[in-house]
Parts: structure tokens; C-alpha cells; sequence
């Protein structure tokens, strides 16, 4: 369907494409996000992380080149007549996840939006735990969609800030908004009354992990009217490695073996790194003054402490 696709927009620097989508509703087999469902309005997604880890979900169109993942954005073709047979399937009690591997807020939902006909879809919905993550400013303008689904169901925005450094976030995330414009995003969710919340994951280890980065994206959360915050370390799979690598050789070139060494096996962290993460960002909830979402609570168990690494 990818490669019969036409060219929606032409951009400088990015393709638009339309694409062909039977099922907007995804079943979520795995063990490590604790949703039922995830909805991903797009494929591909122009703000281009260094450590993005959905870059594999192009693989899945042929598009095997990792840069392609940011420059070829593919926009779902929506029926609301289809995607609200396909939300019958949803029962009350269930989680469902928007942006699961795609910015669901990137810069074409700005002429597609096709985020904000899939939450006017959802507004049908009752007792359904709706959750959304996002790095970008635009989320506030849907805050009186969220609100609306809120009367029925529990919603949980999040806005997600690695750092407040804003040359690093350039570097790390380079076509994202800057951090301050998002936590402008969260302030303005939460005066409407949206409750919202701020993750600075992925930590990135010896690049974002100090309590003094992190601290601070807690701080300034809280100032904007966050209600929770939470961070998980980074995990690399080949594909995100054949990007992360060459950007750490460019950039921070004294932590490049050590990265190697610790992903050569496994795209997750193991051992005592996580641990001493997780509860790092606990101290901080606790300093600052804000909670942990629910969501987080039903994290996965941690690995198991033999397998140490070297962070
Ligand atoms: S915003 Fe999310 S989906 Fe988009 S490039 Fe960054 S990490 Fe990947």
C-alpha cells in the first residue's frame, strides 16, 4: 500500500503521503506498555529524534533507510464511519494509547487532522482510560476535545520534555518544538483543566541523567500546572542504533563504545542502571511535588539484577 501511495505535500525537507489503512485500532500484545490498544494517526514522524525507537515501524512499508522514518510521513486515510465501528470493540476499563509510535501532534496534523477527528470519534465513548503523549506545542489546541472526552472517560495527556537545555534538545531532537514552547502547551492544558503530565524520557545515560537535568524538567513541569512526571531510560533496537550511534560518534564521541557495549545485546538496559533511575525520579516526584501517573505504577518488573551493565 506504501509504495502505491501518492504524494499528498511536497515540503522542503518532508514528503507527505496518504495511506491506505484498514484497521486504525491496534491490538496491543506487549508485555511492556500496559495499554489494550494504540492508535497511531501516522506513520513516520518529522521531528526526528536521534533516539527515536518507533524508526523500525517503516521497515514495515519497505522504507528500510532509518532517515526515512522523518522525511516520508505517511497520513492514514480516515473514515469516522469505519473507525467508529472499529471502537465497538473497545469496552470500559480498557486502556487505549494514541502515539504510541508516532507523534500524534507532529506538523502535519496541522493540515490532515487527523488526531482531532480521531478524538471527536472517541467522544462516544464511556469508562475507557484514553492516553495521549506528545513533543509538541499544537496538543493545546484540542484541550476542549480532551475535556469533552473527560466527562466519560479518564483522560491522561503527556507532554513529553528530555531536558530543559534547549541546545541539547536541538541536537537530541532537532525538528521538535523547544522545551519551553511545550511546557507553554502543558500550562495552557492545564489552566483549561486538562489534567496533564510530563515525562523526560527517554533518559538518555551520561546525556540527560543527571538529577540536575532531570530536576529541572520536573521544576518547570510543575510550574506549568503538571500533574505527574516520570522518566524511563532509553532502549535502542537496531534500527534506532543505526542512527543513535553515528549521531553519539558526531556529537558526544566519549560515550560511544560505552553505548555499544551496553545495547550490543539486548535494546533494553539491565541491572542496577533502571533501578537507580526509577528511583532517582521517585526522589524527585517527591521534592517537587508532583505523582506518578497510574500508568507508570503498572510499569513492567524490573530485569533481573545479574544482568548488570555498565551505566
Ligand atoms: S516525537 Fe516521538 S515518534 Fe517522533 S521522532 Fe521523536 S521519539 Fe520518534
Amino acid at each position: 500500500m506504501a509504495a502505491e501511495s501518492s504524494v499528498l505535500v511536497e515540503k522542503r525537507r518532508v514528503e507527505y503521503r496518504n495511506l491506505a489503512t484498514r484497521k486504525w485500532l491496534n491490538r496491543c500484545q506487549s508485555e511492556r506498555m500496559p495499554f489494550d490498544w494504540t492508535i497511531n494517526p501516522y506513520r513516520g514522524c518529522e521531528f526526528g529524534c536521534k533516539y527515536c525507537y518507533a524508526r523500525y515501524t517503516h521497515d514495515f512499508l519497505e522504507r528500510h533507510d532509518p532517515a526515512a522514518f522523518e522525511t516520508e510521513i505517511y497520513a492514514k486515510d480516515f473514515s469516522a464511519t469505519d473507525f467508529r465501528d472499529e471502537l465497538k470493540s473497545v469496552k470500559a476499563g480498557q486502556i487505549v494509547a494514541i502515539g504510541t509510535a508516532t507523534d500524534p501532534y507532529q506538523p502535519a496534523e496541522r493540515r490532515f487532522l487527523s488526531t482531532q477527528n480521531v478524538l471527536e470519534a472517541m467522544t462516544g465513548l464511556r469508562g475507557v482510560s484514553l492516553c495521549l503523549t506528545t513533543k509538541s506545542s499544537l496538543v493545546s489546541r484540542d484541550a476542549p476535545l480532551f475535556l469533552a472526552l473527560a466527562e466519560h472517560n479518564r483522560v491522561h495527556v503527556t507532554v513529553t520534555v528530555t531536558t530543559m537545555n534547549r541546545p541539547l534538545a536541538r541536537l537530541t531532537e532537532p525538528y521538535a518544538p523547544s522545551p519551553e514552547m511545550r511546557m507553554g502547551a502543558v500550562a495552557k492544558l492545564a489552566e483549561a483543566g486538562v489534567s496533564v503530565g510530563v515525562m523526560a524520557s527517554p533518559i538518555l545515560p551520561l546525556i540527560t541523567d543527571s538529577e540536575e537535568n532531570l530536576l529541572a524538567v520536573a521544576r518547570a513541569a510543575k510550574a506549568a500546572g503538571a500533574k505527574q512526571f516520570g522518566a524511563y531510560v532509553v532502549f535502542l533496537q537496531p534500527t534506532a542504533q543505526r542512527v543513535f550511534f553515528p549521531f553519539l560518534a558526531e556529537h558526544f564521541p566519549q560515550h560511544l563504545a560505552r553505548y555499544r557495549r551496553s545495547f550490543r545485546d539486548d535494546a533494553y538496559l539491565n541491572g542496577s542502571y533502571p533501578e537507580k533511575m526509577r528511583s532517582l525520579v521517585q526522589d524527585i516526584r517527591q521534592q517537587v511535588g508532583l505523582l506518578a501517573r497510574d500508568l507508570d505504577i503498572a510499569t513492567p518488573p524490573s530485569p533481573p539484577p545479574e544482568q548488570m551493565v555498565l551505566f
